[in-house]
């Protein structure tokens, strides 16, 4: 799909996502045609560089970020040329805005990427609508999390939605960028086998487990003040949730998939205190090991001495108030160094109701579909099949097995490639609309409002372990497992 002539300002320019993400995204754009010669790159933050300070420090980014099979001297040359920086501090009552103005090219598409601390969304905004930074082409894309609760976020979205109109307004969740989230939907609504089947008569209960085997990784400071439920639960997991929960969209425009996202959350049913005190479990990292390197907990890659009780590990059981889905568990899980790194969604089938086989015939695995988001994009259906042989009728579970980059045999894009191009076309199916944004946070809310008035620690649980034995608990106590043990 043809992409137009864009500037694109990136603000936060010299961060972690800017530099490791969005830079390598825009590079594989680049090289493949669809950043043209005439689209820049302006990179905004404090820091007092030049342009060619910029493109050094961009170009160490593409060595480290983009693997060497995919390093091309020449276009990486012509890549680097495309960018400019601009250093302006967005908290400086006199900052100098007009900089961008002498810069920017009005006929362009417009994109203001803002990779800063939320906290700067708004006063980035407000500094771009006063400075007449803002044309008919201008669009601004918001990185997660938008807000730290329901009251500040709702003060952001306010800020931010009085420079931008909501048509211009791309708030990003990366995880919608990803090829398998969007197979989700070819998955469900262009095959006939699954819709059919996609409801409580044959659907036990869905699993989401969002994995990282990694800790803090020196980012203690922004992560403390989030933790798990902020980080990954409210935003990424909620729409993998939606995405599968969700009815069919009467077409794939924006606002109609939109539409349908926003009802799964609406029908989420909100958790009382009691709720919170049986259906949500937190957990924050001890010392441990990981691949069998022994790794410190998290007070200590925290290192300032602190006691932290934020949680880097939550598991909830979360339950639709819908037909489709009644009394149909959704059990989800994320937390930092746990023993590998996964993403991945399983819908779990019921078992059959009534069994022809002796019950020595087989170990009995219902039906199950799994979807991996990481490390490899794939899905696989678990099935009984008969164990090859003449000896008697033995059953034993087999996969029905895609693994993306495998069978269409190219590199996939990254998720960030996906979403920067929907953004400059000004595509916002894959962008969560404001109300999505709200009501979100309208059901994470009473579970951070429970967890503040029981200001107790986290359940400790080693580094390597699958966190702690509640959370082992929380699904077990219904007679049912978590995916790995099954493996
Ligand atoms: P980061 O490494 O801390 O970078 C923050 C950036 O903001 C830096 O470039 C900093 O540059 C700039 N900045 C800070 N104060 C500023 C000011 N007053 N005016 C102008 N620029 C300012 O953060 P990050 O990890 O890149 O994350 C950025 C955003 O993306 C956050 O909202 C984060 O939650 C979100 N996010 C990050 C990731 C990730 O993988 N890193 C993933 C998903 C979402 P100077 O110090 O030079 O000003």
């Amino acid at each position: 799909v043809p992409v137009p002539i864009f500037d694109c300002v990136v603000f936060g320019a010299t961060g972690d996502l800017t530099l490791r993400k969005l830079l390598p995204a825009l590079y594989y754009r680049f090289r493949d045609g669809q950043m043209t010669p005439e689209s820049r790159i302006i990179g905004a933050a404090r820091s007092r560089l030049s342009d060619d300070d910029y493109r050094a420090r961009a170009a160490r980014a593409l060595e480290q970020h983009v693997p060497a099979q995919d390093h091309d001297k020449q276009t990486i040359h012509h890549f680097l040329n495309q960018i400019f920086y601009i250093p302006i501090d967005a908290t400086e009552p006199d900052a100098d805005w007009s900089q961008f103005l002498r810069v920017l090219d009005d006929a362009c598409i417009r994109v203001f990427y803002l990779a800063t601390s939320p906290d700067l969304y708004g006063p980035i905004c407000q500094a771009l609508g006063t400075a007449g930074l803002v044309t008919e082409k201008s669009r601004v894309v918001l990185e997660k999390p938008i807000g730290h609760d329901l009251a500040s976020a709702r003060a952001i979205l306010e800020s931010v939605g009085s420079v931008f109109s909501e048509a211009q307004t791309f708030r990003i969740d990366h995880y919608l960028g990803k090829e398998t989230v969007q197979n989700l939907l070819a998955l469900r609504f262009a095959n006939t086998i699954f819709e059919r089947l996609w409801n409580a008569d044959v659907i036990d209960h869905v699993q989401i487990t969002v994995a990282e085997t990694v800790g803090l990784e020196g980012r203690g400071g922004y992560y403390d003040r989030s933790g798990a439920l902020r980080d990954m639960l409210q935003n990424h997991m909620l729409q993998l949730l939606c995405l599968v929960a969700m009815e069919a969209p009467v077409s794939l425009q924006a606002d109609r998939v939109r539409d349908e996202k926003l009802k799964v959350l609406r029908a989420l049913k909100r958790m009382d205190p009691h709720d919170v005190a049986t259906h949500t479990i937190r957990g924050q990292y001890a010392a441990g090991a990981i691949d069998g390197q022994p790794v410190p907990g998290y007070a200590a890659d925290l290192g300032d001495g602190s006691t932290s009780l934020t949680e880097s590990f939550v598991a909830l059981k979360a339950q639709l108030c819908t037909l489709r889905w009644a009394n149909v568990p959704f059990y989800l899980r994320t937390g930092k160094r746990l023993p590998k790194k996964v993403s991945e969604i399983v819908i779990q089938f019921r078992a059959v109701p009534f069994s022809i086989f002796p019950s020595d015939a087989a170990e009995w695995h219902p039906n199950s579909l799994i979807v991996t988001l990481q490390p490899e994009e794939g899905m696989r259906l678990e099935m009984m099949t008969k164990d090859p042989g003449p000896g008697g009728l033995r059953l034993s579970p087999t996969g029905l097995d895609i693994r993306f980059e495998k069978t269409f045999g190219r590199r996939f894009p990254d998720a960030y490639e996906r979403l920067l191009m929907d953004a400059v076309r000004g595509d916002p199916t894959l962008f969560m609309r404001r109300d999505e944004v709200e009501a979100a946070w309208c059901w994470v809310e009473p579970i951070l409002q429970a967890w503040a008035s029981r200001p107790d620690h986290p359940r400790p649980y080693p580094a390597g372990s699958w966190g702690p034995t509640a959370a082992i608990a929380l699904i077990e106590r219904d007679g049912r497992t978590w995916h790995e043990d099954l493996e």
